[in-house]
């Protein structure tokens, strides 16, 4: 903690509530500051924490504000004609994006040893003049997990999800926001993987004895275009379970490109273990993307396949350096060293 109660000197509650959340404050704006596009909903954001952190350093106690407010501190006094139409569309955008950088707030915060994390929240007016909704910042506690932070080695690496992706839309109803394999996700996700390998053998094992037993009375062009069908169910199938059976070896593989919406990229799929209410554990398979700053020069590093060079394993590459700066990536820890 950055913020501790010294003895011997007075130490309003209030006070600490108030560094506290500054230092949540801080990581908030470290993890906007990270996002590769300004858009509008990344600038309200943005424009919200300043103001809340100025409020703070001030010795003020935090407010909400009404959206020509937040409309004016996110526009630097450009204000559109319609402020609350336009923040209310800008504010659409920012919460679809809340719900990606959930995981990247929290671990951040985490990293920054913060038990608390800061999140951008509207207020619901009653509607009606005069009764607008409010903007402002919640604090929320950072969830537990089983990962401890080491304290990172010289020329080492941090990692964080730095977000939690949309699937494709074909399989988004699936995969929302992760997948916890219980209930029938779970019979969805075990008859994806055996029903396929299933079905992939049963038409294989079927074109063998056709070919086989008709060996004689079938035309060699027939023969030709059978064997062909078996190598493309073959190559289909493989390349369908494949991810599968990865995954269940691995943990955490690179999310095949039919999962993700073409504009991401470095991606990875993962089954997580998250604790349930019950103290018991579930597997949720999410897509995630694991980004960290290069120690040596300060570009973004991405998860990508290790390669023939570092088989079966995902490694960092610097953005800027990716053939030098390549680092380690450990699941667990967060961390990563130097392969180089
Ligand atoms: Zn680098």
């Amino acid at each position: 903690m950055k913020s501790k109660d010294i003895e011997g000197v007075r130490s309003p509650h209030e006070d600490s509530c108030a560094s506290n959340e500054q230092l949540a404050l801080k990581a908030f704006l470290g993890f906007i500051k990270r996002q590769e596009r300004e858009t509008r909903a990344v600038r309200v954001a943005k424009a919200l924490a300043e103001d809340c952190l100025q409020r703070l350093a001030d010795g003020k106690k935090l407010a909400m504000y009404n959206s020509i407010q937040v409309t004016e501190m996110a526009t630097d006094g450009v204000v559109p004609e319609k402020p609350t139409a336009w923040l209310a569309k800008v504010w659409d955008d920012l919460e679809k994006r809340l719900n990606q950088w959930e995981l990247g707030l929290q671990d951040t915060a985490r990293q920054a040893g913060s038990a608390i994390y800061a999140r951008p929240r509207k207020s619901q007016g009653a509607g009606g003049a005069g009764n607008s909704s409010s903007f402002g910042l919640v604090f929320l506690p950072v969830p537990e997990t089983e990962t401890d932070q080491p304290a990172s080695a010289p020329g080492s690496i941090t990692y964080f999800r730095d977000l939690t992706l949309k699937p494709a839309f074909w399989i988004k109803p699936l995969v929302h926001a992760g997948f916890a394999l219980k209930g029938w996700r779970r019979a969805a996700f075990v008859t994806y993987g055996l029903g396929g390998m299933a079905a992939v053998g049963v038409v294989l094992a079927g074109l063998w004895v056709v070919v086989t037993t008709g060996w004689s009375s079938i035309p060699v062009a027939g023969i030709a275009s059978l064997i062909m069908l078996g190598a493309m169910v073959g190559g289909i199938g493989y390349a369908l379970l494949r991810p599968f059976w990865r995954l269940i070896d691995w943990r955490i593989i690179m999310a095949p490109d039919i999962l993700v919406a073409i504009r991401e990229r470095c991606v990875q799929l993962e089954a997580g273990k998250e604790p349930t209410e019950g103290g018991n554990h579930v597997r949720v398979i999410r897509l995630v993307r694991y980004s960290g700053d290069c120690p040596i020069c300060g570009e973004k590093v991405h998860l990508q396949d290790g390669g023939r060079e570092f088989p079966e394993r995902l490694v960092g590459r610097c953005d800027e350096h990716p053939a030098e700066h390549v680092f380690s990536f450990d699941r667990h820890s967060r961390m990563g060293r130097p392969l180089r």
